[in-house]
């Protein structure tokens, strides 16, 4: 179960979470990262209430460095894997690069890949690039996971327009129950998710954290307001779907007992006359994710936690 795959026609890596945007999704249409063996997309409806992933059935290439990828994810919990991440193209984004994708209509091509073919940035070699190192995302999810998946590599660098700092750990901020804080400047912002469902309206879907100021044991949460009114039915449907996946994946884990939690990570603009609301513009800029969240002790890494 792989989160990322390669379009065999674009050779862009695609998130598994990101077929939820298409209209029509090519089972036939990925292969692995690192080699040309087929990945099956899974889960990749809108209405599943699993997250979306794909799955490598066949053996990989002989020279396949996504193979290993398992193995370096279980072992970046415990200590650091800088040199795997810095040699993988899937792991550890170096930055975010918004670029726009649309969906080619284009008469000439067969029904199905006229609709799931999408224009984006060309590969410059040409051709699968097998080592090419740290590259951008195209949203922040690839990024958020790199944060949780390696807590020992967070001095790598990031770059993200409009956030100042440049490593991870720098640029990312917890949002905390110790009262509403200001924050000057713009981060990738993250707190754990609350299990209230979010509220929506034509022009607004409201998300609550289990963060912000508590008083006589009331919580008044940090909030998030998605302003979705220009954002596709399928991109609604999708933030939609995903938080009830995150809600119920935090209920899961509290319930037995693991360290995991749901955690929403979003870039937005904090409100000028309310510091508790937060505002998020593009689909691109807000995910969840499902993890256990590690802080290495001060004295490994010696810099303070985050
Ligand atoms: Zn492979």
């Amino acid at each position: 179960m792989v989160d990322n795959a390669r379009d065999c026609a674009t050779k862009e890596i695609v998130e598994a979470e990101d077929l939820k945007l298409l209209a029509v999704v090519d089972t036939y249409g990925y292969q692995c990262t690192g080699c040309n063996t087929q990945a099956f997309p899974r889960s990749y409806r809108p209405g599943n209430l699993v997250r979306a992933h794909f799955q490598i059935r066949d053996p990989h290439g002989p020279d396949c460095e996504s193979e290993g990828e398992s193995k370096v994810i279980a072992l970046g919990k415990r200590a650091s894997v800088q040199k795997e991440l810095e040699t993988s193209p899937g792991l550890s984004p170096a930055r975010l690069e918004l670029i726009d994708t649309r969906t080619i209509i284009d008469a000439t091509l067969p029904r199905t890949e006229q609709q799931t073919q999408s224009v984006g940035r060309q590969n410059p070699t040409g051709n699968t690039a097998r080592r090419e190192g740290r590259r951008a995302a195209n949203s922040i999810r690839p990024i958020c996971r790199a944060f949780l998946f390696f807590p020992h590599d967070r001095h790598l660098s990031l770059e993200v327009p409009g956030v100042a700092p440049r490593t991870y750990r720098t640029a990312f901020k917890k949002l905390r129950s110790e009262g509403i804080e200001r924050f000057a400047h713009v981060r990738v912002f993250y707190g754990e998710l609350a299990w209230s469902q979010a509220v929506e309206s034509p022009e607004h879907l409201t998300i609550s954290l289990n963060a912000g100021e508590w008083e006589d044991e009331k919580l008044t949460p940090y909030q998030v307001i998605v302003h979705w009114q220009e954002w596709s039915a399928v991109a609604r449907g999708r933030l939609k779907n995903e938080l009830e996946v995150a809600r119920k994946e935090g209920m899961e884990a509290k319930k037995v007992k693991q360290a995991s939690r749901s955690y929403l990570f979003f870039i937005g603009n904090q409100d000028a006359q309310n510091p508790a609301l937060f505002h998020v513009l593009d689909h691109r800029l807000i995910c969840t994710l499902h993890d256990e969240l590690v802080f290495p002790p001060k004295t490994a890494i010696g810099s303070p936690a985050a």
